[in-house]
């Protein structure tokens, strides 16, 4: 008998890879935080003596899922300010509220929130953007998830930076040789969109990332009142001038990409830049429905995010999968486009492969960290069963997550936090809450006087 941490044995398990499998009765084993079989639940019984045994009947194992885009602080501004296109949500409310607002505390308690709701709703892994990313790997580090963390690059000064160069610097030292050897945290460049960095800023940014051979993320083609506003400016696409300032390739993440030409596909295919689709976010700021179809079918890698809490509002993957296929089948007017298997890999291997952790996370295999999340199905919104694979994307919801591991670490068990005071992080949401909306009413007071 060999010894192992813990066995899982769920009632069904879905891989990833290969792709479409649905094992029947099989088990995990895992050991030191890797996966080290996938085997007939039988012959694991037989060849393991578990140090703790998790028996799931009725429930589907699958791969941690990867949320490839957020500003999870912004978990805080939830609701804060919504029906407004994205320009006037932006600067009439969104930077005039982070203004007043953002600092080291409001990021440590913003994230912390984003992360216990990302757990309960199956994600192991996050993408992040925003300021004070130290305090952002030092919380995540802290609660055990994964995450790239990306430091912001904006041009004028924040309540975190004084200029790009400064953003560049601070990312470097606080982030970058910090966690250079993190086994759950790495770290990327963010700059926020073209226009908020100038040609030489990028020119720096890129210098540094492929210095540190760290990933690029910024929001890009996101609505067409961007495009036309660089078209203005620069004379460009803002791809186009991305491309000119030699940005484009595959150590770059396209954040929403929902207005793209086909040469502009076929430009982000051959130089191997993944997409992080942002379905529910590009519904409710009205941006547009990107055509995944046609990016799938042109080999672009698509991953999935949910964007902020204030432009979502949630940070739930399950929605994410579901709308990411629908909405693909009605822009192509074809049921058969963004399959349910298609869909939950974008969640997964999409994920892990934007973020370059592709041969780490993203699917149950052998040597991959344990980073999994099981799911009920015998619950009335997934029953009957005939197919689980379809029944997770199409019917299922996140408040069906039973338990969560990350590299091994059993976070969520019966569908509780282990590691975290629930009440204490709701608790310091509650005083957010009252701060701010204490601020906001005394200031319209002020100006009706
Ligand atoms: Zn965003």
């Amino acid at each position: 008998m060999q010894q192992c941490d813990t066995l899982i044995l769920p009632g069904w398990c879905i891989p990833v890879e290969p792709d479409s499998q649905v094992l029947t009765d099989h088990a995990v084993a895992i050991d030191d935080g890797r996966i080290v079989d996938v085997l007939p639940a039988r012959t694991a019984r037989q060849t393991y003596k578990p140090g703790s045994v998790i028996d799931r009947p009725g429930h589907v194992l699958i791969p941690g899922l990867i949320n490839a885009h957020t500003h999870a602080a912004m978990t805080l501004f939830r609701g804060f300010a919504d029906d407004l296109p994205l320009e006037r949500w932006l600067r009439e409310r969104i930077w005039p509220v982070e203004k007043r607002w953002v600092s080291a505390e409001m990021v440590r308690d913003g994230t912390r929130h984003a992360i216990a709701e990302m757990l309960l709703g199956g994600t192991t892994c996050f993408s992040d953007q925003y300021f004070f990313p130290e305090i952002v790997a030092e919380t995540a580090a802290a609660m055990h998830v994964r995450a790239m963390v990306g430091t912001p690059v904006i041009n004028f000064p924040t309540p975190w930076a004084n200029s790009a160069s400064d953003c560049l610097a601070r990312g470097t030292d606080l982030v970058h040789d910090r966690y250079a050897e993190h086994a759950l945290i790495s770290s990327c460049f963010a700059p926020h969109s073209v226009d908020t960095v100038s040609d030489a800023g990028f020119a720096e940014l890129r210098i540094m990332a492929d210095q540190l051979d760290v990933r690029v993320q910024i929001h890009l083609h996101e609505s067409q009142a961007e495009i036309a506003a660089s078209l203005k400016s620069t004379g460009l696409r803002p791809l186009e001038r991305l491309s000119a300032l030699g940005l484009v390739n595959s150590s770059l993440l396209v954040v929403h990409g929902v207005h793209l030409d086909a040469a502009e596909i076929s430009q982000l295919s051959a130089a191997r830049v993944s997409i992080a689709h942002c379905p529910r976010s590009n519904l409710k700021l009205a941006s547009g429905i990107a055509p995944i179809a046609r990016y799938v079918t042109g080999g672009i890698n698509i991953s999935l995010g949910t964007d902020g809490a204030a432009s979502n509002n949630a940070l739930d993957l399950f929605d994410e999968m579901k709308t990411a296929a629908l909405l693909a089948k009605a822009i192509a007017q074809d049921a058969t486009v963004v399959p349910a298997a298609l869909a939950l890999r974008m969640a997964t291997m999409g994920g892990a492969t934007a973020l370059g952790l592709a041969d780490n996370v993203g699917s149950i295999e052998k040597g991959k960290w344990a980073d999994l999340t099981c799911v009920d199905l015998q619950h009335f919104r997934s029953l009957p069963l005939y197919d689980p694979l379809s029944q997770l994307v199409y019917a299922a919801g996140s408040q069906q997550v039973c338990d969560v591991w990350v590299a091994g670490r059993h976070l969520v068990e019966n569908a509780e936090l282990t590691q975290v005071d629930r009440n204490e992080v709701l608790a310091r949401t509650s005083e957010w809450q009252r701060r701010i909306a204490s601020r906001t009413a005394e200031k319209r007071n002020e100006q009706q006087r």
